[in-house]
C-alpha cells in the first residue's frame, strides 16, 4: 500500500478543461511557484484535510475502527481515525512488461491480455463498492500489472472514473514510457487538460529487468538517469500546460540492494519525489522468481538505511498506518539540507497536539515555522522545500497469509503465533482491494497470495482473442 500523506486529500480536482493555464504568465512562460506559496499551498491542503467530517466520512471511519484489532486501536493510529485506508485496483490489466525478481503477481498474468474497456468497467465497480463502504475522498491507486499498457484513453478514463467514485487516484507504473503516452493521458485530442493534477506511483529499482534503457541493471546507481528522466516529463506537464503532479518512488529491497538505500533516498529528494517508500522482498507472486535472503532483511535494517539517506532519525510511532509490522510512515518537510518530521514520537510536546485531534492547527503550526525559517535562510531554489513522506511497507509471504486467511475465513483464531500474527495484520490491513460479488474489501497480500490466480484463470477466458492488440 502507499500510506497517505497527511493533507493531500482534495487537492486533485475533477477535470477541467481550458484553453491557457491560469498561472501561466501573458508571455506563456509559467510562474514557477516560490517556497513561500509551496508552503501556503500545503497549509491549504493541511486545513481542508482536517475540515470536520461529513456524516457519511464519519460513519465509515467508525466502522473501519470497529474491525480493527484491539491492539492497533491507538492513539497514533489514523484507520478509522483519518482515514479508511488506501485502496488497490485488481484484475484490471494484470500483465506487465518489464520482468521484476520478485514479482507480486501470479505465473499467468502476463497471459491476461490488456483490454482498456474490461479496465474501465472493472474500475467503476470496485470503485462504486469502495465508494459505498468507504465513503469519499480515499486514496485508491490504479494498479496492475503495468498501467502504461493500456491505451492512454483508456487510462484517463479509468482515472477520471476513480474520481467520480470520490477517490483520489494514482496511477502505479514502472515509468518506462515516453513524455508522448503521459501528454496523451493527460490531454484531451484538442489538447486540453483532462486533469489539473495527476499522482503517479513509479516503481524503480535493480530488481527489474528489461527497461529499455537499462535492461539488466547490476545497481540502483544505473538507474538514476532513468529517475530523473521520469521526473523530467512530469516538470514537463506543469511547464507546458499547467498539470500538477505528486510523484512517489517505489524500490523493492533485496539483500542486493538494501545498502543502496541511502543513495536513492538522496537523489529522489535532489529530483522532487515526495514520498520514497520501500518494500522488503517477500516471498509473494511468481514462485519462479524467488530468490533467497529476503527473511534477512529485517524491519529495523532496512529503515536505519533509510534514516542514512536522509541523515537523521525518522520518527514514525507518533503517526500509525494498521499495524507496525506492515506499515512504518514518517511525514515531514525538506528544508534547505535538513529534513524536519511533522511529529517526534520522543517530543512531549507534539504528541498533546496529536492527541486532541488539534491536527490541523498542528500542521498550520509547523509549516508557518518552516516558511519563517526558509524566508530567513533566503531559500529561494526549487525543491528547497519538499514536504516527502518516507515509507516501509512489507508484505506478507504467502504461505502464511494462505493459512492464516483459510483461518480467518472461517472464524478460527490461529494459535500458532506466525499465523496469529499474520491474522493480526490481515484485520488491521491498510491496503484494501474490492470484492463486490462478494461483499468485500481483502488485504492486498490475500489478493496476491490466495485470489489471484484463480482470477487470472478467469480473466483469460472471458478477454476476447482481440483484446491481446491492446484494444482500447
Ligand atoms: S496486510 Fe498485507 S497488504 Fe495489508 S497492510 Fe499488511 S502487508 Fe500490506
Amino acid at each position: 500500500m502507499e500510506p497517505t500523506p497527511v493533507g493531500r486529500s482534495r487537492q486533485y480536482r475533477t477535470p477541467v478543461r481550458r484553453q491557457q493555464p491560469a498561472h501561466r504568465r501573458p508571455n506563456g512562460r509559467r510562474a514557477v511557484p516560490s517556497p513561500v506559496r509551496r508552503v501556503l499551498d500545503a497549509l491549504r491542503d493541511a486545513e481542508r484535510a482536517t475540515r470536520p467530517e461529513d456524516p457519511e466520512v464519519a460513519a465509515a471511519h467508525a466502522a473501519r475502527w470497529e474491525e480493527l484489532p484491539a491492539g492497533v486501536r491507538t492513539a497514533s493510529q489514523l484507520l478509522g481515525r483519518r482515514f479508511t485506508g488506501c485502496e488497490g485496483t485488481h484484475g484490471v490489466f494484470p500483465a506487465c512488461n518489464l520482468g521484476c525478481e520478485p514479482c507480486y503477481h501470479g505465473k499467468d498474468a502476463n497471459r491476461v491480455p490488456v483490454d482498456g474497456v474490461h479496465t474501465v468497467a472493472e474500475v467503476e465497480r470496485q470503485m462504486a463498492y469502495l465508494r459505498e463502504r468507504r465513503g469519499p475522498g480515499q486514496y485508491a491507486q490504479l494498479i496492475g500489472g503495468e498501467v502504461s499498457l493500456l491505451p492512454p484513453d483508456a487510462h484517463a478514463e479509468a482515472l477520471a472514473t476513480m474520481r467520480r467514485h470520490g477517490r483520489i487516484p494514482m496511477s502505479f507504473t514502472h515509468g518506462d514510457f515516453d513524455q508522448d503516452y503521459l501528454e496523451a493521458v493527460v490531454l484531451a485530442p484538442d489538447g486540453t487538460p483532462r486533469f489539473n493534477a495527476v499522482a503517479f506511483a513509479v516503481h524503480i529499482d535493480s530488481t527489474m529487468r528489461g527497461r529499455r534503457a537499462a535492461k539488466q541493471p547490476r545497481n540502483e546507481a544505473e538507474l538514476h538517469d532513468e529517475r530523473a528522466r521520469v521526473a523530467a516529463m512530469f516538470e514537463q506537464l506543469q511547464q507546458r500546460y499547467g498539470i500538477r503532479s505528486y510523484l512517489a518512488h517505489n524500490m523493492t529491497v533485496t539483500p542486493d540492494n538494501v545498502d543502496e538505500i541511502p543513495e536513492v533516498v538522496q537523489v529522489c529528494r535532489e529530483l522532487g519525489y515526495r514520498m520514497c517508500s520501500f518494500q522488503p522482498a517477500a516471498y509473494v507472486g511468481d514462485q519462479r522468481r524467488w530468490d533467497e535472503g529476503y527473511r534477512e532483511l529485517t524491519d529495523e535494517l532496512v529503515w536505519s538505511r533509510i534514516e542514512a539517506g536522509v541523515g537523521r532519525r525518522l520518527p514514525f510511532r507518533a503517526l500509525q498506518v494498521g499495524d507496525e509490522r506492515c506499515n512504518r510512515s514518517t511525514w515531514g518537510v525538506w528544508v534547505g539540507g535538513g529534513y524536519t518530521p511533522l511529529f517526534d514520537d520522543r517530543d512531549r510536546r507534539d504528541l498533546p497536539a496529536r492527541d486532541a485531534g488539534a491536527l490541523a492547527w498542528w500542521i498550520a503550526r509547523f509549516l508557518g515555522r518552516m516558511a519563517t525559517r526558509a524566508t530567513t535562510a533566503g531559500l529561494r531554489g526549487r525543491r528547497q522545500i519538499l514536504a516527502t513522506t518516507y515509507v516501509m511497507h512489507r508484505f506478507m509471504d504467502a504461505h502464511d497469509v494462505h493459512r492464516a486467511w483459510e483461518l480467518l475465513e472461517r472464524g478460527v483464531a490461529a494459535d500458532d503465533p506466525t499465523l496469529r500474527a499474520t491474522q493480526e495484520r490481515l484485520r488491521a490491513c491498510a491496503y484494501g482491494m474490492a470484492h463486490p460479488e462478494s461483499d468485500r474489501i481483502v488485504p492486498a497480500c490475500v489478493q496476491h497470495s490466495v485470489l489471484d490466480p484463480a482470477e487470472n484463470q478467469q480473466l483469460i477466458q472471458l478477454l476476447p482473442p482481440r483484446s491481446r492488440k491492446n484494444a482500447g
